[in-house]
């Protein structure tokens, strides 16, 4: 089976329903929807001209295009085409996007016009002048020349499962991003998991405002929805105030999106006297970063919804999650997902006992296996047991409860601070001090100490000006002295990437 094989499953439930309604209310774009059956006539007529302009079965299709119809269109004629989507992040300027054209080498590159001049700075001079450029705002005439060939069976170059659907690149924070392959097999273990583990419904409608050019936005929101037959209102970004009235009008059942967004619905939803119950909704999930207790815990104080927070990786697709039915626990990340198997090893490489600190490793149906033509970093990320099973090093530190066996992520092993040699994970100070009244949000870094090697540092976002020597009361009380900042830096914002994530490595 392959993903084309899987979606189909969710058109022919109903070919006329609609399957994305896109909306961009700030810009140019205006609306438009499409049902399944137009998607896929549409994807059809677009794998044509890909194929007249020399893609073929197995070659990369790059789409460095923000949230619109045509990135879904385009997305599934590469797959018509039996090729493999390379999304990158718009905002991604000269070197990042030098880096991946260079390495991914894809025979087509589809962007909008609104990008060109950043791709004029590079096309011919940073990468080399084979590479067949499609603006998605010019497409018309090579639609209409493409027209006649389109009407084939659609089966051109169907891809196996095992073969590669997806190129996607990390974000990088410790040096120049990696190609992470994903197979269709990888991505239909991720989807079909998330479809019963959350139980999705055909009649689900998702309002999604993360980027399809990352692992949250493509898998877990559009895919889910392609497969189960579900609609999608798509968005070029997220916007506080529309997004409550969407979702307290009955607009959507279901709502995925980043903890940073989540914050800024608590900021707003806090200055209402009576804030909406969204009565309508089915589930709201967070991930891509963690959560922030106080978040997930006043946003259940303002509307009633408890929210739903998993963990995932553009390299395994989704590997843990709270439970639909069941105690969803501020601060943690569930258990693993259906087929997902982990471990939390010491730095030797020993299993740990629940409630001990160490890094995750992971196996299963969607871990990926290797990154593209990289097989030294390939072969750095993963080992293998006494039955030659290979886990993935995630590189995320994590403890789980040995009551609940629920896990809680600790922050990436490169993050760990070790101060005086004791262990500081960054997260739990974090979460302490985002309890004290008037900080918003904290960032804990290791800064090099001559006493003690290295030495917590808080990076701290206030809404006011805040007692220093109070605070410090407050922090001895809540957590053991090694592990408290040695110096606080009050900033107006933390520096985020596009899911919202700390930049960590900035802030250092
Ligand atoms: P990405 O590949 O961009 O999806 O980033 C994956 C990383 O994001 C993981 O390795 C974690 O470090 C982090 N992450 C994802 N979900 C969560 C979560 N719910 N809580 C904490 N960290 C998360």
């Amino acid at each position: 089976m392959n993903l084309l094989d899987l979606f189909a499953i969710g058109r022919e439930r109903e070919p006329g329903k609609k399957a994305v309604e896109f909306v961009d209310s700030r810009g140019p774009l205006g609306r438009r929807d499409l049902t399944f059956g137009a998607l896929q006539q549409e994807a059809q007529r677009w794998a044509a001209a890909f194929a007249r302009m020399g893609v073929r079965k197995g070659d990369r299709v790059a789409l460095y295009l923000p949230n619109r119809p045509e990135f879904v269109i385009a997305y599934l004629a590469t797959l018509e085409a039996g090729a493999v989507m390379v999304p990158i992040n718009l905002r991604y300027r000269r070197r990042e996007l030098s880096h991946i054209l260079n390495d991914a080498e894809p025979a087509l590159l589809v962007v909008e016009d609104a990008q060109q001049a950043v791709l004029d700075e590079i096309l011919g001079a940073d990468v080399g002048p084979g590479l067949a450029v499609l603006s998605v705002d010019r497409v018309e005439s090579w639609l209409d020349e493409a027209d006649e060939e389109a009407r084939g069976d659609g089966s051109r170059a169907a891809a196996r499962g095992e073969d590669a659907a997806l190129i996607m690149y990390t974000s990088g924070t410790t040096g120049t991003s990696k190609g992470a392959v994903l197979s269709h097999n990888h991505v239909l273990a991720t989807v079909t998991g998330l479809l019963s583990a959350w139980a999705w419904q055909a009649d689900d409608v998702l309002l999604l405002p993360l980027p399809l050019f990352h692992t949250h936005g493509l898998i877990v929101g559009l895919h889910c929805a392609l497969a189960m037959g579900a609609t999608v209102r798509l968005r070029t970004a997220f916007d506080a105030e529309e997004t409550v009235e969407t979702l307290s009008t009955g607009g959507a059942t279901l709502f995925f999106a980043v903890p940073t967004i989540y914050t800024r619905l608590v900021d707003l939803l806090g200055k209402e006297k009576e804030p909406p119950k969204f009565k309508g909704m089915r589930l709201f999930c967070s991930g891509s970063a963690p959560l922030p207790a106080e978040v997930h815990n006043a946003f259940e104080r303002l509307t009633g919804q408890r929210i739903l927070e998993r963990y995932g990786m553009t390299e395994t697709g989704m590997n843990f999650s709270n439970p639909y039915a069941g105690p969803r626990v501020a601060g943690t990340v569930g258990t693993p997902l259906p087929g997902v198997f982990a471990r939390i090893v010491d730095a030797a490489g020993t299993d740990l006992p629940a409630g001990e600190e160490g890094e995750l490793l992971l196996r299963g149906s969607n871990v990926f296996d290797e990154y593209w033509r990289a097989p030294q970093k390939t072969a750095e990320s993963f080992v293998h047991d006494e039955l030659g099973n290979r886990w993935f090093l995630t590189g995320d530190l994590a403890r789980m409860d040995p009551q609940t066996g629920y896990v809680t992520l600790l922050g990436r092993s490169h993050e760990l601070i070790i101060s005086g040699g004791l262990n500081i994970y960054p997260r739990e100070v974090e979460e302490m001090l985002t309890t004290f009244p008037g900080i918003e949000e904290a960032a804990v870094v290791g800064e090099p100490d001559t006493e003690w090697g290295e030495a917590p540092v808080a990076y701290l976002v206030c809404s006011g000006a805040i007692d220093e020597g109070e605070l410090e009361r407050y922090c001895r009380g809540q957590l053991a002295s090694y592990k408290l900042p040695k110096r606080l830096r009050f900033v107006r914002e933390l520096p985020r990437n596009a899911m919202g994530k700390v930049q960590k490595h900035r802030l250092v």
